[in-house]
């Protein structure tokens, strides 16, 4: 997917989704990926962000910031559409594999940031005929 070009399936916005931004197909994500496209990286300008207010019991320390406890939406800038999350699930950026108390390599902190988009809420269109409706 290399050539697509993503935008908002509300207001047609353009998202300046890079595709080889693109978590790989195979990345294991505990809160999951079903129905979103998954990026490293997003285009701060083109999306609002704004703190999820759910609050779910967790067991860890104040400091760990719980995937299900801290999400941020991401809405599109144009519309306020919301399109994703940032998750906090991705690739540890620590060696200690056994995590945070040796609780095991999920309870790794702390963790690359995964902007999570719905598949639902974006319109993908190819390269070069972006103008051009559908698929
Ligand atoms: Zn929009």
């Amino acid at each position: 997917m290399d050539d697509v070009v993503f935008s908002c399936v509300c207001c047609g916005a353009l998202l300046n989704l890079d595709p080889s931004n693109v978590y790989p197909a195979d990345t294991y994500f505990e809160a999951g990926n079903k129905g979103t496209i998954s990026f490293t990286a997003i285009d701060d300008t083109k999306f609002r962000q704004e703190r999820d207010k759910r609050i779910f019991p967790f067991f860890e320390t104040i400091d760990h910031w719980g995937i299900q406890r801290d999400r941020i939406k991401l809405l599109c800038i144009s519309c306020g559409k919301l399109v994703g999350y940032i998750y906090k699930d991705g690739p540890a950026i620590t060696d200690n594999p056994t995590g945070q108390y040796g609780f095991g390599p999920s309870q790794v902190v702390p963790r690359l940031p995964r902007y999570r988009l719905k598949i639902k809420a974006l319109h993908q269109s190819r390269a070069g005929a972006a103008a051009q409706q559908g698929k």
